[in-house]
């Protein structure tokens, strides 16, 4: 079952006859597989018209009209929930400041009212949640769903996040970490629908990122796999909040590009003094292109993806050099996979990671929907 449903999510329009192709079942068990799912209300018929003669052919694609998925994402200076549907579309989504809050209490004096609001309204309209997504500033304990010592996160090491959201809201509860679950978004709804390895980097007050290899999310033996913002990029650099010296987030972060601007003040001015030709400002950005491009050569050598995408609240100032940082890294790559260089922004931008935070259960009901829809209703 689990197979027809990837299928029917990748082509997101697909044939009775196609599925037999692309799966190698029978048309019988076709027939039985698809029967059952619209019984579910996980898929639906509609009718297409194909080609130049007009003949309608009758479809399968993934149903939109019973099922939510809430994703929230918990930042460090921000909170959002998000409301999409089987389709990846965001039906809702609401943010806090949380600048002014620390550790979880404070937290979830926000966190409750909004989930337990959220639900309700999703209820009340007749639609079935099945599940609440969350993403995490890392890294974290999977075995038991807690945190593990997050930096610049105080008052979260240990919190048991998993156990506390499962009980206090009764819904299926899956978490992981923020760059991981920004991936899972590229992957699920955005851009990664026909991309097996990818790798998606998000820049802001730190650098994270996370791994699609084989369609599959790669944490490591720690949880440690795709830090990249921490890989080593100045010998004998600042020590960083990891332990490592010289790590990318020292030099190529928001903090660790201000730290390096001698005019001092926010992007906004950076960007403001690039503008105006101010030499201390144009080596600082200089200096950025220069790490993110050795980053960017270091990720492709390691991981070989087939796409790498980039987001985070530092990819706007960054955008408009994207081109020449991608014809730098053209120059130092391997001739023969310089042509198939894909570098992309985002999908979902500042959404990123409360959309993957969702996309998380929709990677649970593609590969056991009668067991998460089971769960879902028993909660
Ligand atoms: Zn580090």
């Amino acid at each position: 079952m689990s197979e027809v449903l990837e299928r029917i999510w990748q082509f997101q329009q697909i044939s009775r006859v196609e599925l037999v192709e692309h799966t190698g079942l029978t048309s019988g068990t076709i027939t039985n597989l698809t029967h059952e799912l619209i019984g579910l209300k996980i898929i639906r018929e509609f009718e297409a018209v194909s080609g130049n003669v007009g003949r309608r052919r009758v479809m399968l694609g993934l149903d939109s009209s019973l099922y939510r998925i809430i994703g929230l994402d918990i930042g460090r200076a921000t909170l959002e929930v998000v409301v999409v549907d089987l389709n990846g579309k965001i039906i809702k989504s609401i943010e806090r400041d949380m600048s002014e809050r620390r550790g979880p209490d404070e937290y979830f004096d926000v966190i409750g009212p909004l989930l337990t609001e959220t639900k309700r309204e999703i209820e009340n309209a007749g639609y079935t949640v099945l599940g609440l997504g969350t993403s995490v500033p890392g890294p974290m304990d999977y075995s038991t769903g807690e945190l593990l010592n997050p930096p610049n996160f105080p008052g979260w090491s240990g919190f048991p996040l998993q156990r506390t959201l499962e009980e206090r809201f009764g819904m299926v509860t899956l978490i992981e970490d923020d760059a991981r679950t920004s991936a899972m978004a590229e992957r699920w709804y955005g851009l990664g629908r026909n991309v097996q390895d990818l790798v998606f980097i998000t820049m802001g007050i730190g650098i994270g990122g996370g791994v699609v290899s084989g369609g599959k999310i790669v944490r490591g033996t720690n949880g440690l796999c795709g830090q990249v913002g921490h890989m080593t990029i100045v010998i004998d650099g600042k020590i960083c909040d990891c332990g490592n010296r010289g790590c990318w987030e020292t030099v190529g972060s928001i903090p660790g590009i201000l730290g390096r601007w001698s005019g001092g003040g926010s992007m906004e001015q950076l960007r403001e003094a690039i503008r105006q030709g101010d030499a201390e400002a144009l080596r600082c950005l200089e200096d950025t292109l220069g790490y993110l491009e050795t980053a960017l050569i270091n990720v492709y050598n390691l991981y070989d993806p087939e796409l790498v995408v980039l987001g985070g609240r530092l990819y706007p100032y960054l955008a408009d050099y994207l081109l020449p940082v991608r014809n730098h890294l053209r120059s130092r790559l391997y001739a023969f996979a310089k042509d198939r260089l894909r570098i992309e922004p985002s999908t979902f931008g500042t959404s990123q990671s409360a959309v993957g935070a969702a996309a998380l259960l929709f990677g649970f009901l593609l590969s056991e929907p009668v067991r998460l829809l089971a769960l879902a209703e028993g909660g």
